[in-house]
């Protein structure tokens, strides 16, 4: 089921039948897209037009971001499951390493797409890596880069420039790159590499992830400070 909150078209699925929809999406070769959507993008997304077409343009939208499925629940859908870039990512590689889809990882700092690969070897044994390169490049390098992602057949693109940038990159580049699929999945590669540490099974529970990110990065509070404002956002727009 799609349902629409706050203009963006949103997949009501399960982490089960996501997985199932993208191994669908490589089988058929054509190009499809998918978006990871928390709430600071939908919130720039009401004053961006272009961030909105980006996610509506797209084949499979998931909600991650527990803001995402609390608004989507006072917009009366209920939204069972939270499908976050990480957890997608995972999944994805595990379903990969099983039936041989390579995957090719895009972005971060310098060195951390390649430990985040190492892992991935280590943890889903005969997983297929096409390749890695970091994030920190300038535009004008972009088409060489999707050319030399092109040169790997990937099937898998994960792009980790953060959002909206890997969003909007994945619109623009993933044609010359020639992956059938490709998400954006934010700060996974840091995560699947150790070099941060996600938030414990219990704290994800109690719906607490953000705050725990806060802490280890208190960096964030500029992008969660718009947490509030995407609420009243919310609030205005369904309840009252
Ligand atoms: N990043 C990048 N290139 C850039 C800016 C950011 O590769 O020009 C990477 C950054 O190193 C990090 C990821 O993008 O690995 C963004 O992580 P963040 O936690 O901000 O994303 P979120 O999961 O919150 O969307």
């Amino acid at each position: 089921m799609r349902v629409e909150f706050l203009g963006a078209y949103i997949d009501v699925l399960t982490m089960e039948e996501t997985v199932e929809r993208i191994t669908g999406f490589v089988n058929s070769g054509y190009l499809h897209r998918v978006v990871t959507l928390n709430p600071e993008y939908l919130y720039r997304a009401q004053k961006q037009r272009e961030l909105l077409d980006i996610v509506n343009a797209s084949d499979l939208v998931t909600p991650d971001g527990i803001g995402i499925v609390w608004g989507c629940r006072i917009a009366g859908y209920l939204v069972v499951e939270r499908v976050t870039g990480i957890d997608l990512m995972l999944n994805l590689c595990k379903r990969a390493a099983s039936l041989g889809f390579r995957v090719f990882l895009l972005g971060a700092a310098p060195k951390v797409a390649e430990e985040a690969a190492q892992k991935l070897r280590e943890r889903y044994p005969g997983i297929e890596i096409a390749g890695t390169h970091h994030g920190y490049f300038e535009e004008h390098e972009s088409t060489r880069i999707a050319k030399e992602i092109s040169k790997t057949n990937a099937q898998i693109l994960f792009v980790a420039l953060g959002a909206p940038k890997q969003e909007m990159w994945i619109s623009k580049y993933q044609p010359q790159t020639n992956v059938p699929v490709a998400i954006g999945v934010g700060g996974s590669f840091d995560v699947i590499s150790g070099r941060v540490k996600r938030a414990p099974l219990w704290v994800q529970r109690i719906r607490a992830e953000w705050l725990y990110r806060l802490i280890q990065d208190p960096s964030r509070i500029k992008r969660q400070l718009v947490l509030p404002k995407f609420a009243w956002l919310v609030f205005k727009k369904y309840i009252i």
